[in-house]
Parts: C-alpha cells; structure tokens; sequence
C-alpha cells in the first residue's frame, strides 16, 4: 500500500465496525425490492436478468477469477486504432466478449485482435515498481493525434474490457445475494472482491495515451504532472516527466480518467456482501482495493465532468468503510457540482449529453447520501441524521432543466457536445418520480419505459419504486415556454401540452463546449427536426465540421468564425401568449458587427396551423451570409430560378447553384408521407446560393460508424451594405400550408413590417426598435402601433413594447409598454427567491405575473419568469422562484418589463 494510502488508512478504524450495512442502498431499500419482487412480474424480470448476467461467471472453475482479473495493469478502452482498416478514427471500436475474452473484433472490418499480421512488439517492462509487468504494444503503425503518436495495445484493452466487466460482475452477484440470500452468490462476489485486493496495490499509474509510470502509485497519482523521474511512452513520443493529458485519462484499472467506475461497482459489492466477509477479508478488500482506490481520485485537485466520478465514488468508500472524512470529500464534490457546475437556472453550460454524463458520476452518491447518517458515535457538529437530500432547491433546478430542455420527441437537442440520440434514460425518469413525484414525472417515466409503467421497470425500480405505484389518469408531460436565465436559450412551444412544436433561439454565451454557434435556431415539429443542429462528432478529427459557426442557421458575416470570447448573449423580449410566442435575442458575436440581433415570433392559428417568422438584423462588416441548412437532401424551388453556379462557393459547399429574385420565393422539403417544411424568403437585394453542405450529425459514442452525408445549404448573400435585415418565415405542415404568400410593407424608422398571407386570412407584423408610433398600410386597412412587437390578424390583436395599437375594429391599449428600475436587492432561498423591485407601485403588481422580467448586469441582459410578486412595507418583490418552481437571480443592476396585451 502507498504512502498516501497508509495514512489513509492509519486514520480509518475509528468508526470501521459501527457502519451498518447496507449503507449505500438502505435496509428499506431492500425491504422494498422484497415486496416488488412478490407483488409485480416486471421485479421478478429484473432479478432473473441478474442472475442471467452473472451465470457465466459463476459457473467458472477457481482459475477463471485469476485470469480475468490479471496481475498486470489493464490499459483503456480508448485509442486503440484498427491499422487494418482505420475505422473509427483515433479510438477503433471493437466487440468484446466475456465468454471469449481474449479477442477483440473490429467492428468495421471483422478483423480479430491480438493479430500475427500487427504484432505487438514494443514492449515495457516495469521491473522496479511494477514486480516485471509487461505492457506491449503494436509497433508498425501509428496514429498522429494532435502531434501525439497513438499505437494500439489490443492486449491493453483486452485487461481493461476484463476488469471493468469482473467489477460489474461483483456487483451484480452481491446484489443477487442481498435478494435472495443465497450464498453461491456471495462467494463469487467475494472470490472476485479478494483478487482485486491482491492485485490492485500493483496496478501502475497510466494513461490511454499510452504512458506507464513505473513509480508506486501514491508518488505517480500525487505528482503527475510532475513526475520526479521519466514516465514510459511509445515511440516516437518523448517522455515529458507528465502525463499527456494530466489526471483527464489516468487511471490503474482503468485508463480513461474515471477511476472512479470501477471503485463504486466493487464499494456496493463490498457493501452488500460484508455479512459474508471474516474480519481479515474485510480488512484485506478495504485497505487493499477501497481505501488504496481514492488514492489516485484523492491527488485529482480539478473538479469537471470526469473528477465528479471520482469524487464521489470516494464518498461511497468512505461510506462502507466507516470513514465520515471521505463521505465528506465525496459530498463536497457533490454539491460543488450541483451549484457550480450546473448553472443556476439547472441547466448544463456544457451540453445536454454532458449534463448527463456529469449527472451520471453524481446520482448513485446522490441516492447513497439521501437517508444517510453517519456511524453511531461521530459526534461532530457537521453530524448527518438521515439527511434530506432531495429537499435541496438547487439539485431539483437540475432534474427539472433536464425536464424542461427537451424535445417533444423527448430526446434533446443537439446543442453543443450533445448527440442527436441523447434523451433522458427511464433510470432518471424513475428516479424523477421516486424522489419528487410530480404527475408530468410520472407520465414521462410512462412514455420512456417500453411498456405500462405498472408493469415494467429496471433495477432502480426494483429498489426505489413504491410497489403500489401507478400513473394517474390526469398525468400528462407538459411542455412549457421557457427561457433559461443563465443558459440564455428561449424555448417556445406549440400545440397540445407543447408537444406540437419547439422552436429555440441560441443566446448562450460562449463555454468551452459550445459550438461557434450564437443565435442559433432551431425548430422541431409535427415529430421532424427541420432547422438543425448538428450535433457532436466526439474526438473525430473533422469534427471542427459541425463546431464552425456555418454548420448553424444563422447570419455569417465576412464569411468567419463567430468569436469564443465575448460574445456574451442578451435578451430583449420574450413572451408567450396562446396566438403570438416571441423571443428577442442579441449577442456580439462578430467583432465588426454593431448590431447582431434576431427576433423570433411563432403566430399561432390553432389548428389551421402556425409559421415562424425570423427577422435577423445585422449592421457592420461587408458580406452578411444569411444561412441554413435543409434536414435532408433535396427539395423543389418555387418563385426563383437556380442555376450551377460559377466560380467555387464558400463553406465547402459542393454542387452550387445560384440565383436572385425580387419576389419572394420558398424552398420545400418532404419529410414524410404527410408532413412538408417550407422554408419562405422575403429578399432583400441579396444573391441566393444552394448547394451540398457537411451534414454529418452527431449520432452517439465513438463506436458509432461515420455517416457521411451532404445536406442542402442555403445562403442569402448580401454584400456591400453595413446594414441587413433578412426576413424568413418557416413553416412545418401537415396537409394544406397555411402560408401562401408575403409581402414587405412600407414603414418609416428602424422597424421592419410585413404581411403573412395564409389560407385563412392576412396577418401583418411589425417589429420595431424603438416605440415611435408608426401607421403602415396593410391589404386590410390601416394599423397604427407604438409597439416593438404587433401582430395583427383576422382573429386577433397583438401588441407588446407600446402604449396602443389599432387595427380594424380592434384596439390593445396597455398602461405602459415598458416598466422598469433598480435592482434594490437579490434573495435566493431554497424554495423561493426574488428581486426587490424599484420603480414599482403597489397596485395591479398581480397582472405580472407570467411575464418576464428582464435583468441587466452591466454588459447583458437576461430574463426570468415572474412566478409571484409580494409586498413587504414599501418594497415590492418580484419572485423569479416560488415554491421551488422557477430560478434563483443570478445577479443584475437593473430590471425592465416589457408588457403585452391582446384583443380578440
Ligand atoms: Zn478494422
Ligand atoms: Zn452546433
């Protein structure tokens, strides 16, 4: 054991014998599986499924355990390149079996591995520290990563493959005996607990990249960027004293930064089997394998999505071997990331898939925590009784973003580093309904499970679930308007529940995982993604491809990147009213550019349908390329005449076509039997340019084949002028469109108008900078508004950011277009949170609520529901958080409102 370890352990012993286990599931948990497992079929299924998973190792000889769980160091999973065929780029992807374990497939080319034809002949040999452990590697052929050589160890991988496979292994035969109590189980488990122990303290500090330490690894895991003497490196890499990348893909079991997996499988294993266990094997598992374990996860002092497994898989040790300071380092990681690393609205700065994958490290701790108390005679006043977990107000902000952020397909979208296929596994929805019980909870696990909730279910389930559970009649997954205030995207929504539809308006400023990609839009509806984001294409090399700022719809100025730093991402207006939805984003995205400012407005006619129209203002720099990409190849051209285009086009489009036109003009796509996607252009002088684009999404993990596809973009290209707006209007029909045709209206000042016709009427919008009164001829008479926003239809009047508006028969008038005033204070609590208001009087404060309130810090501007408003004394509060619903403030100087109002 190392040095770090021993101390570790010198300070362990105390509370060692008055843990009662199990502590990571509790005894109510299993008392619950029990009467799952007598009442429901779907419990029985799970626990058969067990012992299904498990069967193959238990029915091995004594040598199997040994062989599988070999004295030399496992390498990753990672990096590992086929030469044979270079599928899957830097990592290979490979079949591995635990029936015939010592081969690897390609799953690209079928070829088998360890192979004659790729020897593995450059070899290490860690003969100090190491006791002679043999590492080889293939030495013919190399990958150059970013100026770093990869070769592959197929046999590297192959220990990997084995070991995490034996530590799930452990886990589920002691959870099999924690069932059913029978002991074969527990014998296995133990089998597999003590051949850990005996080999672990060897395993050496490494990379997936390839790079052994041969250094007892208490010194390796502390000094890792640091290295007192050289590290072991393939050639024609030069050893540096540091791993390549630091802790990110270090590891000793495992090779890819997240040690951490396979301590928490062996620590529940632990866990659940110690009544089986005498003193000594006790001892032997959690000095040898537990405790030795957070050594490395210990030296880790960076805190981001990999250290988060970490972290708490080092609370879980602590929690089975009876130590309250490690529970502790665990339960800080926790919440360091439930309140720092979620943003305070819940949401992720990241991505949906990495929210997820941050989550994924936490929950398990999460579960463990909730309901813990620490061993009977830790008397300290930081003492935990049973603690309340899931009361906390910041770590249900994060379930309910993942809620709130999703598609109507309830997969998300693939902002960022996220994945087309990312969505919110039953697990987490079963989970949601365990810990909060709310009825949209409910009928989302319903809608994720493959079956009636009543009868179907997975091992959390098992565990957690009420027996007598069932989904209510009423239980429906309702999806609202939202903007998030710390992420700055706006979600509107449409139809039933707001399943019908989701538009978002990218505003986030930019993360390190954001795409170059300000003001993105996105739309989603009748089940068809048709304004894209890409998504994310892992460490592929071409990944940069769906990153660029072209890959997004969105204006492109001077045909560059959009900057990483600065860009910051404001608010001007959203608001959400059954016929008009509008959000108002800015950013400064383009250095050159002044203005770079879309509004985004959703007219609503119920069932006759709805369209979007998009108004992207840009001032400053010479070439404005407004662009988007089609869903898929192919579509027919209405209203303008494409022809090849000369000359090469820009973004690596392929094919191009061009044209102009002085009328407006619609591109269609077929995305089904039923469903088409209209996309409408009111030119401006600009030239238009089609042609195949990078379509290639981001479909899942690295073992997922590329998919090489070209989709249609479309570029309105206008140079020479400082000063662009570009209207479209975009519209996803079933059956009939409802959109015929458009028209510009004329319009005095910095505002923009036109007229929508439909197969039902003529709708006119006008939207506006500023709130100057303004009369513009419409085909139904003249409307007069002071507003930033009007829309005005056969059916109805809307107006927000103005005193009045008239048109027809028809008249909005509103108190005030726009309130506002100081911040004279911020509050956040655990259920509520508010901002005291300047500025405002004490009456018709009730009519706020629903609105926005937008909130300035300065540089930008952000916004957040009113979900109450209060009076205390003189001051009047605006609750951005009520009940635990809503968002804590994030900070800001001054508040505005802008109000709406509606006729029909
Ligand atoms: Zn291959
Ligand atoms: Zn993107």
């Amino acid at each position: 054991m190392g040095k770090a370890g021993s101390e570790r352990y010198a300070a362990w012993g105390k509370y060692r014998d008055r843990v009662v286990h199990p502590v990571i599931l509790k005894p109510a948990d299993l008392d619950r599986a029990r009467a799952n497992l007598e009442r429901h079929a779907w419990a029985r299924g799970v626990l058969e499924d067990m012992r299904a998973q498990v069967a193959h190792t238990l029915g091995q000889g004594p040598d199997h355990v040994e062989r599988m769980i070999p004295a030399t160091t496992p390498g990753g999973v990672g990096f590992t390149n086929c030469p044979a065929c270079e599928g899957n780029t830097i990592h290979g992807a490979y079949r591995w079996d635990p029936k015939d374990p010592e081969r690897l497939v390609c799953t690209t080319c079928g070829l088998v591995y360890p192979n004659e034809k790729y020897p593995e002949d450059v070899e290490f040999r860690a003969d100090r520290h190491g006791c002679g452990q043999v590492i080889t590697y293939h030495g013919g052929y190399s990958f150059d990563f970013r100026g770093f050589h990869l070769r592959s160890s197929w046999t590297a991988q192959i220990r990997a493959r084995k070991v995490s496979h034996m530590a799930s292994q452990a886990h589920t035969l002691a959870t099999v005996y924690a069932l059913t109590g029978e002991r074969r189980y527990a014998e296995k488990a133990r089998e597999i607990l003590l051949r850990f122990a005996e080999v672990y303290p060897n395993y050496l500090v490494h990379s997936s990249y390839g790079e052994w330490i041969d250094l007892p690894p208490h010194v390796a895991a502390e000094r890792i960027n640091d290295l007192p003497e050289d590290e072991w490196t393939i050639p024609p890499n030069r050893p540096d004293r540091r791993l390549h990348s630091g802790y990110w893909n270090s590891g000793r079991a495992t090779g890819s930064g997240m040690e951490g997996t396979f301590i928490r499988g062996v620590a529940a294993a632990y866990d659940l089997i110690h009544d089986v266990l005498t003193d000594d094997e006790r001892e032997k598992i959690a000095r040898d394998l537990l405790i030795e374990g957070t050594v490395l996860l210990l030296a880790d002092p960076a805190l981001n999505n990999k250290s988060v497994t970490n972290l708490t898989a080092t609370g879980l040790v602590g929690m089975v071997v009876g130590d309250p300071g490690l529970v502790r380092a665990g339960a800080k990681g926790f919440w360091h990331f439930v309140k720092n690393w979620f943003l305070f609205d819940g949401a992720t700065s990241e991505s949906p898939g990495y929210g997820l994958m941050t989550l994924n490290g936490m929950w398990a701790f999460g579960e463990a925590l909730h309901g813990y108390s620490d061993p009977k005679g830790y008397r300290r006043k930081d003492r935990m009784q049973e603690f309340d977990l899931y009361a906390d107000g910041s770590y249900r902000s994060v379930f309910r973003a993942f809620y709130d952020t999703l598609f109507p397909s309830l997969k998300y979208p693939a902002s960022a580093d996220s994945y087309v296929t990312t969505g919110l596994g039953a697990q987490y929805a079963e989970l949601m309904v365990v810990r909060y019980n709310l009825p949209e909870y409910r009928a989302l696990l319903k809608e994720v499970l493959s079956g009636p909730a009543e009868e179907t279910g997975g091992e959390y389930a098992l565990f957690h679930r009420d027996p007598d559970f069932a989904v209510q009649p009423g239980d429906r997954v309702a999806l609202s308007d939202a903007f998030f205030p710390a992420l700055r995207m706006g979600y509107l929504r449409t139809g039933e529940d707001g399943r019908g539809g989701t538009v978002i308006l990218d505003a986030s400023h930019w993360g390190g995982h954001h795409h170059r990609d300000s003001l993105n839009l996105t739309l989603f509806q009748h089940g068809h993604e048709v304004l894209t984001d890409l998504g994310y294409l892992w460490d592929r090399p071409d990944k940069d491809m769906t990153v660029r700022t072209p890959a997004h719809n969105l204006v492109v100025v001077d045909e560059a990147e959009q900057r990483t730093r600065e860009r910051g991402g404001s608010l001007h207006l959203f608001d959400a009213t059954p016929h008009v939805k509008v959000a108002d984003c800015s950013s400064a995205a383009y250095e050159q550019a002044s203005l770079y400012r879309r509004m985004c407005v959703w007219v609503d006619h119920g069932v006759e349908g709805a369209y979007l129209v998009d108004i992207f203002g840009v001032i400053g720099g010479k070439t404005h390329d407004y662009l988007f990409h089609g869903p898929i190849p192919g579509f027919t051209a209405e209203g303008i005449d494409l022809s090849l285009a000369e000359g090469s086009a820009p973004y690596g489009i392929r094919n191009a076509q061009s044209g102009a036109s002085a009328d407006p003009w619609r591109l269609t796509w077929r995305m089904d039997e039923q469903v088409r996607f209209t996309a409408w252009a009111l030119p401006g002088e600009e030239e238009v340019i089609v042609g195949d684009g990078w379509g290639e999404r981001g479909w899942g993990h690295f073992n997922t084949p590329d998919k090489k596809v070209a989709i249609p973009y479309v570029i309105r290209r206008r140079v020479g002028q400082s000063e662009s707006v570009f209207l479209s209007v975009f519209e996803v029909h079933h059956g009939e469109p409802l959109v015929t045709g458009l028209r510009w209206l004329s319009v005095s000042g910095e505002a923009v108008a036109l007229e929508v016709q439909t197969r039902i009427g003529t709708d006119a919008l006008i939207g506006a900078l500023d709130s100057k009164r303004r009369k513009v001829q419409t085909s139904g008479g003249v409307l007069e508004t002071d507003g930033t926003l009007t829309v005005a239809s056969s059916g109805f009047l809307y107006l927000a950011g103005g005193k009045q508006a008239r048109f027809g028969g028809r008249k909005v008038e509103l108190c005030a277009g726009r309130l506002g005033g100081e911040v004279l204070g911020i509050v956040n609590g655990n259920d509520d949170s508010y901002l005291v208001a300047e500025g405002l009087a004490p009456h018709g404060l009730a009519d706020l609520i629903g609105r926005t309130v937008l909130v300035e810090d300065g540089s930008s501007v952000t916004g957040y529901p009113v979900r109450g408003v209060g009076l205390s004394g003189d001051e009047v509060r605006l609750y951005t958080k009520r009940n635990g619903r809503g968002y804590n403030v994030g900070g800001g100087t001054g508040w505005s409102m802008i109000i709406s109002g509606y006729a029909s």
